[in-house]
């Protein structure tokens, strides 16, 4: 594995990594030519995979014209264009657009817009943001403060505001006689009683992942959850903020996860796959009479330097571009159908894996000791790092993490970018098997203990 010996860069380990040439497609390719199929779209991010010619060429030609013209000296005719075009596929009511450089800025805008709209309301005792547990929203402060994922948080535990958490559905883990309307149901109802026990008055609004991500291994609830979560919102005059850094931009097979319940937030956050990887930007997106409201109070107080720059604002044009032109939201929900039915086919050979789950191409199977109990594997194993090794050593990069809160367990994201064929989709689930079988033959000295 040809990597930098000695290095200045750090992060968060010491592990060491592939040298990046280039990427084309599905596929990445290191300094040596070794080829990867990208089956996790790097953190879901690549989502119409990797140089696409038409948007490297708008990113040249806007590049000849101007990288950077600072958004309080000059509007841009591609940031104006994006916030129309992101407005056209977002639910009505939902068109106001606020850029930034990726989802942690997202959900923070999110956040301090929503505070600033109930001070602006006379409604200044609200600043509470209930989240779940687990789940994952950003890694600056605030961001953290409700993001439910303890490695990540309890060292800045001191440092925030500590967030009021409820269990996010993790209904694949129940074992009650429950239908699965009625557990929906049941998860919602903890949002309600969370909101009573810190005062309603104190609430200022809740942020969920409406397809879990990195913390959960792409978790869906019951159809009921997501309804039931909207009418308790809007019964104590809560904001609803959809954070779909990861689901959005098409990647479960809708614009936005939302519009598969027919549910509209009061702020939705994307990020990742909005410019694809092409350059960093993110956006909340927020009901206009809440942007109106904060402007007429004095205006925003939040904004970074970057934001809304015109070069990512073009890449970000010409991956939405991109994405009705290939018509990848439909290629998301059909491919993502093949995908997850093929995964589901491994429970067949392999009685490890407990659990897949996700929507369209937010795709996700958990490991365990055992299918029943959902017993999850020995934490010593590691499996969600050794996995994760040996199908990068045979070409196929997947996601892996460690599920945590209450429950330990390994999942792994299988995400490839939404320009993946069916013959693409078999590679895949031929490297993916024979990683399997090859961690099968590893861990099974454990399994019979
Ligand atoms: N929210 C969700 C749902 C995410 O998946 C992520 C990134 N994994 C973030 C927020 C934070 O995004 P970023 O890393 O771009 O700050």
């Amino acid at each position: 594995m040809p990597t930098a010996p000695v290095s200045n860069l750090f992060y968060q380990s010491r592990q060491p990594r592939p040298m990046l040439d280039r990427g084309e497609g599905i596929y990445l390719y290191d300094v040596t030519g070794k080829r990867y199929i990208d089956g996790s779209s790097g953190a879901m991010v690549s989502n119409i995979g990797h140089s696409n010619p038409r948007v490297l060429e708008a990113m040249r030609r806007q590049m000849e014209k101007a990288t950077f013209g600072y958004r309080l000296h000059f509007q841009s005719e591609p940031t104006e264009r994006l916030a129309s075009e992101t407005a056209r596929r977002m639910p009505a009511g939902l068109d106001r657009v606020f850029f930034v450089s990726g989802g942690s800025e997202a959900v923070e805008s999110a956040m301090k817009l929503a505070r600033q709209y109930a001070v602006a309301r006379g409604e200044g005792t609200r600043w509470k943001v209930i989240s779940r547990h687990p789940s994952y929203h950003g890694c600056t402060l605030g961001a953290l403060a409700v993001t439910g994922y303890d490695p990540l948080t309890v060292p800045f535990a001191p440092m925030m505001r500590e967030m009021p958490k409820i269990p996010a559905p993790t209904c694949y883990l129940d074992r009650d006689n429950l239908d699965p309307a009625a557990r929906g149901l049941k998860y919602a109802e903890y949002l309600r009683d969370e909101i009573l026990r810190q005062g309603p008055e104190s609430v200022l609004a809740f942020i969920m992942e409406p397809v879990g991500g990195a913390s959960t291994g792409a978790l869906v609830a019951p159809d009921s959850y997501y309804a039931r979560i909207r009418e308790i919102c809007d019964e104590f005059g809560i904001l609803l903020i959809y954070d779909e850094v990861m689901s959005g931009a098409g990647r479960t097979g809708a614009f936005i996860a939302a519009e598969h319940w027919g549910i509209v937030p009061d702020l939705v956050v994307l990020s990742k796959g909005f410019a694809a990887g092409y350059m960093p930007l993110g956006a909340a997106v927020a009901r206009s009479d809440i942007v109106e409201t904060v402007l007429d109070s004095g205006g925003f107080l939040h904004g970074f330097t970057y934001a809304g720059n015109p070069l990512a604002c073009v890449a970000g044009l010409a991956v939405l571009d991109e994405i009705e032109r290939q018509d990848l939201v439909a290629n998301a929900a059909t491919m993502g159908a093949l995908l997850k039915s093929r995964l589901d086919g491994l429970m067949e050979t392999y009685p490890f894996i407990g659990d897949v789950r996700g929507k369209g191409l937010l795709l996700a199977f958990e490991l365990v000791s055992d299918r029943a109990s959902m017993r999850p594997l020995p934490k010593e194993l590691n499996a969600h790092s050794r996995l994760v090794e040996i199908a990068y050593e045979r070409g196929l990069i997947v996601y892996s993490r460690r599920t945590r809160g209450g429950y330990e367990g390994d999942h792994f994201l299988v995400c490839p970018p939404l320009i993946v064929t069916e013959t693409q989709i078999d590679e895949i689930m031929g490297l993916l098997d024979g990683a399997l079988s090859q961690f099968a033959d590893e861990i099974a000295p454990s399994l019979v203990a």
